[in-house]
């Protein structure tokens, strides 16, 4: 038979991340729905989280990228995660930090490079498909970015491509939680992400729901979705931030997960997006423009 020899609701669904904790926060649902299903989930995270926060209680010699390291094989462990990869790059840091200058850095990764590297782990699982990032990683984080671009170089260079959903926060939906959060009075004194503000790349977060293709409710699987979190306690700012939500507010931000589909037609579903397969051939390139991830590129070709 010509393409995949899976069929039906085995699928093979690789998830590409840039830190570990980003799983937990963006796709959690999606992974832990998918493995319930009996997909094969596998977790790609391109860096060790180097520039996170060191652990309050660091065992002797521990560094950070060794405790974050754990706790992703944790969170892995509760969302049914099958195998978990890492590409090994450094973090970049955010946008001006001096790590961005560091060569080992995910950002300044050889891209064909990287991709070859994820286009192994294509190989070697025969995926089905493949989740990565929007054109400007939600918001702008250099190693988010350079996600959306390793995602594309690795499809291209897949023996067999797999279809590439690249999840993004719906801007629109975020603004009617936030909304909401201030209508009932629940935003004091807690971290409400304004989707109106620009993110670290100076754009506003994430994608407007009409440039989404696929809406997920994972509503009950927020428990599950929020132990993956804890599971990230090193990171006490943004899962505490995330994790100290009142429940509603929780639920309204984290109960949804939202992804675009390049090349796919279509107005927002809110569906399974996994259902069936094989899927039809994926586009062969991203539509964004490479030059526009702000720095130069680097290809070995
Ligand atoms: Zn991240």
């Amino acid at each position: 038979m010509a393409g995949s020899g899976k069929m039906g609701a085995m699928s093979t669904i690789v998830f590409l991340h840039a830190h570990p904790d980003d799983e937990s926060s963006s796709t959690a649902g999606t992974m832990a729905r998918a493995a319930a299903r009996g997909d094969r989930v596998i977790l790609v995270v391109a860096t060790g989280g180097e520039c996170g926060e060191p652990a309050a209680d660091p065992a002797p010699g521990e560094t950070v990228s060794e405790r974050r390291r754990r706790e992703l094989e944790r969170s892995a462990a509760t969302l049914g995660v099958a195998r978990v990869v890492s590409l090994g790059y450094h973090d970049s840091g955010m946008t001006g930090w001096v790590q961005n200058k560091a060569p080992e850095a995910f950002m300044n990764a050889d891209l064909d490079e990287a991709g070859r590297k994820l286009a192994d782990v294509l190989d070697e699982e025969d995926a089905d498909a493949l989740v990565g990032y929007d054109w400007h990683g939600n918001y702008g984080h250099p190693d988010h970015v350079m996600v959306h671009h390793v995602t594309w170089s690795g499809v291209e260079q897949a023996a067999r491509r797999p279809r590439v959903l690249e999840v993004s926060i719906n801007r629109d939906h975020q603004e009617e939680v936030v909304s909401m959060a201030r209508l009932r009075g629940l935003e004091e004194g807690i971290h409400m992400p304004d989707p109106t503000m620009p993110g670290d790349d100076g754009n506003p977060i994430g994608s407007l729901a009409s440039d989404l293709r696929w809406g997920v409710d994972v509503r009950g699987l927020v428990d599950v979705k929020k132990a993956a979190m804890r599971c990230h306690a090193s990171q006490v700012t943004d899962i505490e931030g995330f994790t100290s939500l009142p429940p509603e507010l929780f639920e309204a931000t984290f109960g949804w997960e939202f992804y675009r589909e390049p090349g796919v037609v279509g107005s927002l579903d809110v569906s399974w997006p996994f259902e069936g397969g094989p899927w039809p051939g994926t586009p062969s390139h991203c539509t964004c423009d490479l030059e526009g991830r702000g720095w130069p590129v680097r290809r070995n070709s």
